[in-house]
């Protein structure tokens, strides 16, 4: 439960979390698009501003900066128009909110024609060029030449002409004109003003005609100018409802948003609440469950301790006993075979003599046993090791071949030895040992062998100046370990299956011992066997050579 309570506590991290993040990303373009509008706004009422300046002063300037405000609202609607293709929730806010969508596209195309239609400003109200009359002048016929005469009046001095001011009194020289026809014809007064009149009349008509010219010119004009201006107001207008409509649709989408950042945010901390209460929970109950356990493992430890201490006091009470046993058995058993041995030297029946071989058998067997036993029980628990003497080991070996070779022979076995032990090599170590390993091994050939061979081949080896190495080899000829049961062979109370084929009195305590044995002498033991061939077992021990040294 713990685990699970980690991974939705992982999952509402990650994944929650991921969800968490998403939201406010758009939440954060959200912002940004109400700051596009805010923009929008703003470039909105500078453009009606400058449109308003324009209209009063006709000055480009203005007319510039409003079309730099209209171009600026036009970047802002197409960048909200790109955010609004790549977010399906935008659209959806902005489609409930304009019901006609095929409105805002025309209102957005209006406002595009109209920007372009802004591109080409209306032509200023200029003056009409005024075209040169293009009336008939009669008068070309009459070539007018003008003679001036003046009347005769002597110039008079400054101080004279200053008197006849103050006097009032003038004298003026008189000018005047004489005008000819060019063809020499005399002037008809009439005719003049015949022709006076008609040229008059045709300036009229002539500059009748170029008035109302002007007239229909600035009519048209400020038809135009209307038409413009009504275009660039109407452009205001649906650029103001458009602003509106992304004002109002931007304002439902962020609050949408916040809605569900809010709600999600507060649905992963309840989801973390829970689960550190779950944890707690759970801890608390686990926390009580070791407390229990914790004292029930006490309970039973001390139970088991004194189990144990029973086991161990019963344990000992069946090793003294054993020991009491094999040791008591030990010397009737000796006796026994005495008394084989006497009963074999007086008779002279064959028969007789095989089955008192087959009882020293039996009888010698049940004491190498009682011997074993008596040295497993007696020390199981205390630390082995070596007690050393000094000792010739050719002669030490030698006595335990003497010691057993009539034992060798209860099973019609011949017994070989190749003892290559230097006669004089004396050597500082634990003989009662090794006269176990040889008796063990040695027993044991015996008895997995009948009417066979046993070869026993003795050589040492000098490992430095204190140490002197004895490799032994057994060899028999008898019933052989199987495969299986080589590998398990130096395990105690081990037996093979050729076991049960002789008369194997044994407990499967002999390898074992042996084995530590070897090991006690810094040694080592190897055993090769074939299934009814033979058992081979070599065994090396380290001995001190000098007395001195002490390799063990
Ligand atoms: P045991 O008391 O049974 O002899 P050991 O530890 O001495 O116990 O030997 C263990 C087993 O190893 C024996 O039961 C036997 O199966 C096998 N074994 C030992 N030595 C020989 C041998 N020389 N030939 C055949 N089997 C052997």
């Amino acid at each position: 439960m713990i685990q699970v309570i980690i991974a939705i506590f992982f999952y509402n991290e990650f994944v929650n979390g991921k969800k968490l993040q998403f939201i406010k990303n758009q939440l954060e373009d959200s912002r940004a698009l109400g700051k596009l509008t805010d923009n929008s706004r703003k470039d909105f009422l500078d453009a009606q501003e400058y449109l308003q300046k324009y209209m009063v002063s006709q000055d480009d300037k203005d007319l510039q900066a409003y079309f730099q405000s209209l171009t600026k609202l036009k970047i802002n609607f197409d960048k909200i128009n790109d955010y609004e293709k790549t977010s399906p929730r935008l659209k959806k806010n902005l489609s409930r909110h304009v019901k006609d969508t095929e409105q805002t596209t025309k209102l957005k195309n209006l406002i595009d024609s109209v920007y372009q239609s802004s591109l080409n400003p209306p032509a200023k109200a200029q003056d009409k060029e005024y075209e040169p009359p293009k009336y008939k002048n009669d008068f070309d016929d009459i070539k007018i030449e003008t003679h001036k005469y003046a009347d005769t009046i002597k110039k008079k001095g400054l101080f004279g002409r200053l008197k006849d001011a103050v006097k009032g009194k003038v004298d003026v020289q008189k000018e005047s004109t004489v005008i000819t026809l060019t063809n020499n014809k005399t002037i008809d007064i009439s005719q003049v003003k015949t022709k006076m009149d008609n040229t008059i009349k045709s300036m009229d008509k002539h500059y009748a005609a170029e008035v109302k010219k002007v007239q229909r010119y600035a009519a048209q004009k400020q038809k135009d100018n209307l038409q413009f201006y009504s275009n660039f107001s109407k452009l205001l207008v649906y650029s103001n409802s458009l602003i509106e409509v992304y004002e109002s649709a931007i304002r439902d989408f962020k609050s949408e948003l916040e809605k569900e950042y809010n709600q999600q945010s507060s649905d992963n901390n309840k989801i973390r609440t829970y689960l550190v209460l779950g944890l707690m929970i759970l801890m608390f109950i686990v926390s009580i469950l070791i407390m229990y356990f914790t004292r029930m493992a006490f309970i039973y430890e001390r139970k088991l301790n004194e189990a144990n201490g029973e086991i161990k006091k019963n344990l000992n009470f069946k090793n003294r006993i054993l020991g009491m046993l094999s040791h008591d058995l030990r010397s009737p058993l000796k006796i026994i075979n005495i008394f084989i041995d006497k009963i074999y030297r007086s008779t002279e029946d064959e028969t007789i003599k095989d089955y008192l071989k087959s009882i020293k058998f039996t009888n010698s067997t049940l004491l190498l046993q009682s011997n074993q036993i008596l040295e497993y029980t007696k020390n199981q628990d205390a630390e082995k090791k070596l007690i050393q003497s000094e000792f010739n080991l050719k002669n030490e070996i030698g006595s335990i071949v003497k010691v057993i070779t009539p034992y060798l022979e209860t099973r019609n076995n011949k017994f070989v030895i190749t003892d290559r032990i230097p006669e004089d090599r004396v050597v500082f170590s634990d003989n009662i040992r090794i006269n176990q390993i040889f008796m063990n091994i040695l027993g044991n050939a015996n008895k997995f062998t009948e009417n066979g061979q046993i070869d026993l081949t003795l050589v040492t080896e000098s490992i430095d100046k204190n140490t002197i190495s004895l490799i032994t080899t057994v060899a028999d000829t008898g019933v052989g370990i199987s495969e299986s049961d080589l590998a398990k062979i130096f395990d105690p109370y081990y037996q093979g299956i050729v076991s049960d084929e002789v008369d194997n009195l044994g407990a499967g305590l002999g390898l074992n011992l042996v084995k530590e044995i070897v090991e006690l002498f810094n040694g080592e033991i190897s055993i090769e066997s074939k299934l009814h061939k033979g058992t081979k077992i070599t065994f090396r021990i380290n001995l001190n050579s000098n007395n001195n040294g002490n390799t063990n």
